[in-house]
């Protein structure tokens, strides 16, 4: 059997063992694929072991492999983005996972009317407060998310967190309980632009934790391309 068939088939029964942990069926967890830094050949590999949906975080690596491995998948843009760049991916991917500020959604809505196209994000939050990584602080984010209601080619569609990167999974797991405990607050608010259906967070380092904390997406790379 061929590596990232190998890997994926214990990803999933990882996966499978943290939901039912979590007491949620194993198949309402959707996993992302991240394959910065891998090739298309692998790619198509991950493809034909059953992955729907791949993930990238710069657009100049995505743009080329969006072209190679066309066909069945649906892409993800899941790292920072800049504003001069949405133009490229706005429509073309399926979900714009590092929503981070205004002007990017405003630019992301701009994209979105010239193509004529609902462009889904989640708004990235920043749990841990460290300096070094995009997103807002949920202090700000109901306000935020006011914000967009005028932005009709936007759509909203849950929250993404990256945790930080610490050795106690104690830490990682208080991240995971504060955004899902936002995101239960900001669903409850039913906020008609802000539905609140995906929870994306979750990596190799941490994934088993994040389902048992309620997360439904989880994004892996390492797990699936050199594995666990
Ligand atoms: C790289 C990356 C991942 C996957 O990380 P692994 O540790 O390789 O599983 C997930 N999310 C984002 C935003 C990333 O940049």
């Amino acid at each position: 059997m061929a590596r990232v068939t190998a890997n994926l088939a214990e990803v999933r029964r990882r996966i499978a063992r943290a939901a039912r942990r979590r007491g949620v069926c194993p198949d309402k967890i959707k996993l992302v694929a991240v394959t910065k830094n891998i090739a298309p050949s692998q790619i198509k590999e991950a493809v034909g072991a059953g992955i729907t949906d791949v993930g990238e975080n710069r657009v100049q690596e995505m743009l080329p492999k969006l072209e190679e491995v066309n066909g069945k998948v649906r892409w993800h843009f899941v790292g920072h983005l800049q504003r001069n760049k949405a133009k490229y991916i706005v429509g073309r991917v399926e979900l714009i996972q590092s929503l981070d500020s205004l002007q990017l959604a405003q630019e992301i809505n701009r994209q979105g009317s010239k193509k004529g196209v609902v462009q889904k994000v989640l708004v990235e939050v920043n749990v841990s407060g460290e300096e070094s990584k995009f997103g807002l602080s949920p202090q700000e984010l109901p306000n935020f998310l006011t914000q967009l209601a005028d932005l009709k080619f936007l759509s909203v569609r849950g929250l993404m967190t990256m945790a930080p990167l610490v050795d106690k999974p104690g830490k990682t797991r208080a991240v995971f309980v504060v955004l899902k405990r936002l995101f239960d607050q900001v669903k409850e608010m039913d906020i008609p632009h802000a539905k609140m259906e995906l929870l994306s967070m979750g990596m190799t380092q941490d994934f088993e934790v994040a389902i048992e904390e309620g997360a439904n997406m989880i994004r892996l790379g390492t797990a699936i391309f050199r594995g666990l």
